[in-house]
């Protein structure tokens, strides 16, 4: 009889799991306590999956043989407890993928910093004529992608979640960007558990692969030695180490390994120390890969951004406006208000997860000229900032927020949404919040 495997939510993931297992020959059943979409659907039908919506069905799941959660769910929901009592194999649709394809794997993780480099090494290896996939948090599933695509290489954004549930898979090039606290609500709020999440992107490694990480990370260098690494290290810094394999000096960006080369900081298309530490590791990566050094330089110059990035929506009337809606936790804000030139009028808020804002209370000191606080529970943003002497208006809504900064910034500043908050308390989701940022900014 095949092999029974249940796959738990249907997004993008899983329905992308259901597509890989069914054509793998397995008895697949896909389960989604919530409506599944339409896209999904179809996606599902078409194949003759069978599938449930809004239930899980304890007789349809409880006889698996393996389970593909979505990363979405948490570990200790009530259906995984009862899979865990009983000894069924918990995998995830990133795991379950790499055992179908030979692929090349580049995974990216990391607090902050790891769609911009996920997006960053696409465009090389695409710009470099490689046979590409983009896959994980952004792009198409992996798994999906694995049954009906042939790519040579894939670059996967990991979250900490997806690696949670990953054990055997190889990423033949690992790059961890730096760790600061999030999530903590899924990690029992020690951190440790989410460093050890984050440094599963290197299990499984040989002395063939390669690792890519933030040498100056206090937390990465804390925790470096305690994970038996195989893979060839490959760190980047801020400024010229020892051994480093991307630096800068003299506002030169140099790349020492495998093959040594440079070029002008400010040919970087992306801008900001956060953007410069993203550019290094992309271009490690390329450089590891075999892409030309040209092709490199080039690409990292003409790279597009990412939307909700730090991303330029207008200037109006002298004022620039910024959207850096992604920006859902203090460190991120940290980075956005370090890379502005000018005096920036910050808009804030939305649903705290346990931040702490001491991070920036220095730079908002320094950069900024007034606050806006966007959300519905606004009270420990005034426990903090009151004292700041800054002007500060309270929104519950974007049109409001804009209309408040277009009042506050003068000519010659910066509006800047970087919330330091998930934004389910007044938007659908990130992207929500910035498409209504840009909208109302497009309309002054
Ligand atoms: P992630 O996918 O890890 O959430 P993104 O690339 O989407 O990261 O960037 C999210 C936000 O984090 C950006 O808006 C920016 O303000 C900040 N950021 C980006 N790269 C870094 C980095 N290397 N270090 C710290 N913050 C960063």
């Amino acid at each position: 009889m095949a092999k029974r495997i249940v796959i738990l939510g249907a997004g993008e993931s899983g329905a992308g799991a259901a597509v890989l297992a069914q054509k793998q020959g397995f008895d697949t059943f896909v389960s989604d306590m919530s409506q599944i979409k339409d896209k999904y659907k179809n996606m599902l039908n078409e194949r003759g999956i069978q599938w449930e919506e809004g239930k899980h069905t304890e007789e349809l799941i409880l006889n698996a043989d393996e389970i593909i959660k979505s990363p979405g769910i948490p570990n200790d929901a009530p259906m995984i407890l009862k899979l865990k009592a009983q000894g069924t194999p918990i995998i995830s649709e990133i795991e379950f993928a790499g055992r179908y394809t030979n692929a090349k794997m580049i995974c990216i993780t990391g607090s902050n910093g790891k769609t911009t480099t996920t997006s960053l090494i696409y465009h090389i290896f695409k710009k470099a004529g490689l046979n590409v996939g983009l896959a994980g948090n952004i792009g198409q599933s992996l798994a999906y992608q694995v049954a009906e695509c042939n790519y040579d290489y894939y670059v996967i954004e990991l979250s900490s979640f997806q690696l949670d549930n990953m054990y055997k898979f190889h990423a033949n090039i690992a790059v961890l960007m730096n760790i600061t606290p999030d999530h903590l609500d899924r990690y029992n709020y020690e951190l440790q558990n989410y460093v050890d999440a984050k440094f599963r992107i290197i299990q499984n490694q040989t002395n063939e692969d390669a690792f890519i990480f933030w040498n100056d990370d206090p937390v990465i260098q804390r925790e470096l030695h305690k994970y038996g690494i195989h893979g060839q290290y490959y760190p980047f810094a801020e400024k010229k180490e020892e051994g480093a394999a991307a630096f800068v000096e003299q506002n030169k960006v140099y790349f020492t390994r495998p093959i040594a080369f440079n070029m002008e900081q400010e040919e970087l298309a992306l801008t900001g120390t956060h953007n410069l530490f993203n550019s290094m590791a992309a271009g490690i990566s390329a450089n590891i890969a075999g892409i030309r050094n040209e092709c490199i330089r080039e690409a990292l110059s003409d790279f597009k951004g990412v939307e909700h990035r730090l991303e330029k929506v207008a200037r109006v009337r002298g004022v620039e406006y910024i959207n850096d809606s992604k920006a859902t936790n203090v460190n991120s804000c940290w980075y956005a208000l370090q890379s502005m030139k000018t005096k920036t009028v910050l808009i804030l808020g939305g649903k705290d997860k346990g931040n702490d804002y001491n991070e920036i209370a220095k730079l908002v000191k320094e950069k900024c000229s007034g606050l806006i606080f966007l959300g519905l529970h606004n009270e420990k943003l005034h426990a903090f900032f009151d004292s700041f002497g800054l002007p500060i208006v309270d929104v519950q809504s974007m049109q409001d927020a804009v209309n408040a900064a277009y009042q506050m910034a003068q000519k010659g500043e910066t509006v800047l949404l970087s919330p330091c908050c998930a934004s389910f308390d007044l938007f659908k989701s990130y992207e929500d919040r910035g498409d209504q940022f840009k909208a109302c900014v497009n309309k002054l």
